[in-house]
């Protein structure tokens, strides 16, 4: 039996409609070396419609790739919104990829038309002549340089057209976005979102069992636009009525710091390193002023207890934890604990990577492809399925990454009767030593509560006897000291007694990937071509 049910199509023209209808009188504000930028939430949609009319003279037809190579601002919002709403597919690239990694991406996502930041031109100079099929490059901001030939201004396009381009009716399983896996090993992989899985993605992020972003919301917005769609908030601000704060460069701890302060927003989103600076940073600061936040959210790695604590403790801050990839796009999993948790007992809920969100379902699989119970005990991979999902990778075969229509998500841990996942490590980053796993995850956590230790990475080194043992490797905060015997003897009541690293090494930073996390393939290679000062403890 057929429902009665009217069959509108999920598209962005109808979050952009919804958003600059009744929310007209949001804001986004773009901070700038010269100032805070403003701009209503009408404004902006009425400028995507003269970009989208500026690019479809420029010849963008539905199915073309637009990629944008930008920091989170205004401008990267107006490409959000025009470039899927017209039907093309909006490319963000990733601004801190390798030149040979960023030129692999936009000639296999076949971009012809790039919007680029033009404090950003001499990064993409070093590529302009590896990318033969972009026919148009619009730089934001001016072009002084000259050192991409010859280009378009952002600014005279928008002035040039006028406001009032019709968006298509589009099917809503078209293509919408495009980004590609961080690839930490091998070259990076394009997933692609469609117009039904980011309104549903964004539907989701509206829930209060998740992160419940909402009109009362204004979300200081650090996860760059250049990975998952800095979490899919630009449409659930749209949706929701939540406006935005764009810090485009300014991503160290004490701008940060400024901006909670001035812009006074009620969350914000960043990986657990940024939250680390700010927490750090903050304690030299007696002006840092955190009232105006309900909450962090943090994801994309694990986060500290160390970093969830001191942000409750110090400043009554609740850090909320999310769980995702680029392939779940990424909202997945959020830590908010049971209604009813004694406030003293949440963190016991929000250490945890995240709880199932609705929409997507989560189990835990053995190597040997079984099933494993939902009791927080056995570990095993992560399979995801859902419809914001990833059901393959653009135009690769990796069967190897999908096991009954489920995504194999390269994480390992375990998942519980209330739907908690625990991560203890990437399966490329397990430790397994004398044939059971050791926890990177959480042994970085508890070495990282030391009050001298500022950050730590832990990954596996060969050894003769166990397989593996755990390397520490150790950033101190600055002035701060503590040996290996200290840090080793601090970990000893929080951790089992096998799990104790022997080896040990103090270094000046955590090598970071291009979004910000620790990057254990170069630490491995560093340790593997002796680069690393080793003390190995008796
Ligand atoms: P990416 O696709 O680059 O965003 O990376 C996704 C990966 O980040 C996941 O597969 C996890 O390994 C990691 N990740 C994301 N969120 C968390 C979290 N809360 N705890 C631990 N790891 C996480």
């Amino acid at each position: 039996m057929q429902s009665t049910m009217q069959d509108a199509p999920l598209t962005i023209k109808r979050i952009i409609n919804h958003g600059e209808w009744l929310y007209a009188n949001k804001k986004v504000f773009t901070v700038t070396p010269g100032g805070v930028q403003e701009a209503t939430f009408y404004e902006i949609a009425k400028r995507a419609e003269r970009l989208a009319a500026a690019l479809a003279e420029l010849g963008v037809a539905p199915g073309d790739r637009v990629g944008t190579f930008m920091w989170n601002n205004q401008s990267h919002m107006e490409a959000y919104l025009a470039v899927p709403a017209m039907g093309a597919v909006l490319h963000t690239l990733n601004i801190r990829l390798f030149p040979e990694q960023l030129a692999f991406v936009i000639n296999d996502g076949g971009d012809s038309v790039i919007i680029i930041d033009h404090t950003l031109i001499p990064v993409f100079a070093k590529i302009r002549d590896q990318i033969p099929q972009v026919r148009h490059i619009i730089v934001s901001g001016p072009d002084e340089t000259g050192a991409l030939g010859k280009t378009l201004d952002y600014e005279t396009l928008i002035a040039s057209h006028q406001p009032g381009f019709e968006w298509p009716e589009l099917n809503e399983r078209d293509a919408a976005i495009m980004c590609y896996t961080s690839g930490t090993t091998g070259n990076p992989k394009g997933v692609v979102y469609s117009h039904r899985s980011l309104w549903l993605h964004s539907l989701a992020s509206m829930t209060a069992n998740s992160i419940g972003l909402c009109e009362a919301d204004r979300c200081l917005l650090i996860v760059p636009m250049f990975h998952v769609n800095a979490w899919g908030v630009i449409y659930t601000a749209f949706f929701a009525g939540t406006e935005l704060i764009m810090p485009q460069m300014f991503l160290q701890g004490a701008p940060i710091i400024t901006m909670i302060r001035e812009l006074r927003p009620t969350i914000s989103l960043g990986v657990p390193t940024i939250w680390n600076d700010v927490l750090h940073t903050a304690e030299n600061d007696p002006a840092a002023d955190f009232s105006s936040l309900r909450a962090i959210l943090a994801g994309g790695a694990a986060v500290p207890r160390h970093l969830i604590e001191g942000f409750r403790d110090r400043y009554g801050l609740r850090v909320i934890q999310g769980w995702g990839m680029t392939e779940t796009s990424p909202l997945a999993a959020v830590a908010i604990p049971p209604a009813g948790t004694p406030r003293d007992q949440e963190i016991d809920y929000e250490v945890k990577a995240g709880r199932v969100v609705a929409g997507v379902e989560l189990r835990v699989v053995s190597d040997a492809g079984e099933v494993m119970p939902r009791d927080g005990k056995t570990i095993g991979e992560f399979e995801i399925r859902g419809p914001w999902i990833t059901a393959s990778y653009y135009g690769v075969d990796a069967p190897d990454r999908f096991h009954d229509g489920w995504l194999k998500t390269g994480d390992i841990g375990t998942l519980d009767a209330e739907g908690f996942m625990v991560i203890s490590d990437r399966s490329k980053d397990v430790i397994k030593s004398g044939g059971e796993w050791i926890s990177s995850v959480d042994l970085e956590s508890n070495v990282m509560a030391h009050p001298a230790v500022f950050e730590a990475a832990v990954v596996a080194i060969p050894d003769p006897k166990w397989d593996e043992r755990p390397l520490c490797c150790v950033v101190l905060r600055p002035g701060a000291s503590a040996t290996a015997e200290e840090l080793r003897e601090f970990l000893a009541p929080r951790v089992a007694k096998w799990w104790l690293p022997e080896h040990w090494c103090f270094i000046d930073a955590i090598p970071k990937t291009s979004v910000g996390k620790f990057d254990k393939k170069v630490l491995r290679a560093l340790y593997a071509d002796g680069a690393l000062d080793v003390i190995t403890l008796d």
